[in-house]
């Protein structure tokens, strides 16, 4: 898809995605943040799982099921912020840049066809 700068009609402009980003950012540190909290239970999981091997295995297992814990909510929460900043970038945000001038502007997203 191709825009044209409305402030000075180059054809070179970007896409700037700056929704995603902030809001990939913002996901990945909330659902670590979650993730940390579930991290305790999957902890706990861990522990108990690995309970009859001993000291040794109670540690091993509370890790991993923490590590486990963070990584899966800083994952999931990563994904749910790139997915929301997206529609962000697609919606309310000015979307394109002019590579020559400067000027950010945004561009509608095409709707998708009425079924009537
Ligand atoms: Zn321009």
């Amino acid at each position: 898809m191709t825009s044209i700068c409305p402030n000075c009609g180059s054809a070179e402009v970007l896409l700037r995605h700056q929704g995603r980003k902030v809001c990939s950012s913002a996901g990945i540190a909330a659902g670590s943040a979650g993730g940390a909290a579930g991290a305790w239970s999957g902890a706990q999981t861990g522990a108990l799982l690995t309970a009859w091997t001993g000291p040794v295995g109670i540690t091993v297992g509370s890790l991993a099921g923490a590590v486990f814990g963070a990584l899966a909510g800083g994952a999931a929460g990563g994904m749910t912020g790139a997915r929301i900043g997206s529609e962000l970038d697609e919606r309310v945000l000015d979307n394109r840049e002019c590579h020559a001038c400067g000027h950010t502007f945004r561009v509608e997203a095409i709707p998708p066809k009425s079924s009537l």
